[in-house]
């Protein structure tokens, strides 16, 4: 029988606030283990904790950009539970009222950018817990308290996803996304993200859903899709042998690349949910959602096909350009000059321009280039005034000097000879200095002309068309004995 793999998931992101939730401690990932915490996100008697403003300003941006209704006036819980990790055997969370609901989020998944609607139930906001810390030398655990109180949303998908792959182009956009409007880090590394995974299957064809169960904290995409596809297959093979799925909760062990019972699965009466009585009623005024609303950018699921219909580039330079703001805002500043081809203007900042980046660990701000001036270059290499090769050298210029690509052209003397009888001399030295290349050239080795147009080049001192080179060099060879 075919079967149907059925996703959900929850999502927890650690919000880039500067303070923890109810407290003032810094909200920082590395500090010295339990000296980054306070008698309030310790929850010692007597302490009363008080809403950080930035949370739900950064939960309701989410909200936004996950087209979500915003719940303007919304309370706080406590769900109750006990773990080492927790000391207040509590954790203040949202029950009956997030914050935002009953959003979407369009997911892109395949190449041709095609696009699939996925529910997005609620994201709330709560407090994060400390952290176990096991030591193989030591016969106990130990505690660190650094966490407790770091911001957290949790953004709780319907169950629309279908297998791995498609969790995993979702989970990537909720990162991109958050990223993009600047409320989390994302660092996996450092736990930013972790997600609890529903699978369950179902015949293909059947409209009922199976019976799920639940996979917690897996903090890694690569994690997430192997989960699913190992808890999906096991179901597979329980209902193949006649058995039946129990909703339970499983524990993903991701070096053994297994799962395993942890325990059945908790109801939410279980965790004896009330009002938080410590806290205020939350209410934001209209005025303000909608502020943080117009203060969303156009987010890359929405960029990327937008720029393969408009400027006709492919996936991977949309990709690339859209889920860097400063890059997709310069790209569109030069397209918008409308000289060139966009493909070419992309070629330039994915290429050169993000490898000088990245080797100086800079950015457009830490240069001169403005798009004017690196469309006046691009349009100088259509134009075949100057080669690609002399072209770098302009942009070396162009970002580090106030000078324009046509003064370094004529400084440099970069303008490309086209002129044949000076090239022909030229074509005629390198002939003579290679008669190997030439013989093999000869004997059907015909990729050795890539090699003579480059000699060709060096002897020009960058300055020959190449193009030109090329036609040069095969019509000399053919016409040697
Ligand atoms: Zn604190």
């Amino acid at each position: 029988m075919e079967y149907e793999v059925v996703v959900g998931l929850e999502v927890h992101a650690e919000l880039s606030t500067d303070t923890k939730i109810y407290c003032s401690c810094k909200n920082s990932f590395g500090s010295q283990v339990n000296s980054n915490c306070c008698p309030i996100c310790t929850g010692m008697p007597g302490t009363l904790p008080t809403l950080n403003e930035k949370v739900v300003e950064y939960a309701i941006k989410m909200g936004h950009a996950l087209n979500c209704e915003i719940h303007n006036v919304c309370k706080q819980d406590r769900k109750n539970y006990f773990y080492p990790d927790l000391p207040k055997a509590y954790q203040i969370s949202q029950f009956d009222i997030p914050l935002c609901g009953n959003g979407y989020l369009d997911v892109i998944i395949d190449e041709n950018a095609n696009t699939k609607r996925i529910g997005i139930t609620r994201i709330h906001i709560e407090e994060d817990a400390g952290k176990l810390l096991h030591d193989e030398s030591f016969s106990g655990s130990l505690v660190d308290f650094n966490r407790c109180g770091v911001p957290l949303i949790e953004i709780v998908s319907e169950p629309d996803l279908r297998g791995a792959q498609e969790a995993k182009a979702y989970l990537e956009t909720i990162k991109s996304i958050l990223q993009y409007i600047d409320v989390s880090d994302c660092k996996m590394q450092e736990g930013s993200i972790r997600c609890d995974i529903n699978v369950s299957v179902r015949p293909a064809g059947s409209k009922a859903f199976g019976t799920r169960t639940e996979m917690k904290n897996v903090n890694t995409f690569s994690g997430a899709v192997r989960a699913i596809e190992y808890e999906a297959q096991r179901q597979i093979e329980v209902l193949e042998n006649g058995g039946e799925i129990h909703q339970e909760t499983r524990r993903w062990d991701n070096l053994k690349g297994q799962n395993f019972l942890l325990r059945s699965k908790e109801d939410a009466q279980d965790y004896r949910y009330f009002p938080e009585p410590d806290l205020l009623t939350i209410v934001v005024d209209e005025q303000k959602v909608q502020q943080l609303k117009d203060s969303i950018p156009e987010l890359p699921n929405v960029k990327i096909p937008r720029y393969m219909r408009e400027f006709s580039l492919p996936f991977y330079d949309a990709n690339l350009l859209a889920e860097n703001v400063e890059k997709s805002r310069f790209f569109e500043a030069c397209a918008a000059l409308g000289t060139v081809q966009p493909k070419n203007i992309s070629n330039w900042i994915l290429g050169d321009i993000s490898r000088i980046f990245n080797e100086k660990s800079i950015s457009f701000d830490d240069t001169s280039l403005t798009p004017e001036n690196l469309v006046a270059m691009v349009k100088l290499v259509e134009d075949g005034t100057i080669s690609n090769t002399g072209a770098k050298t302009v942009l070396e210029e162009i970002m580090f000097t106030q000078k324009s690509p046509q003064q370094v052209v004529e400084e440099k003397g970069l303008a490309q000879i086209s002129d044949n009888s000076a090239l022909q001399a030229i074509v005629r030295d390198v002939l003579d200095a290679n008669a190997k290349a030439v013989s093999d050239y000869k004997n059907g080795k015909t990729n050795v002309v890539g090699f003579l147009v480059g000699q060709c080049m060096r002897a020009s001192k960058g300055k020959g068309n190449p193009a030109v080179l090329r036609e040069l060099l095969i019509a000399q060879i053919d016409a040697m004995q």
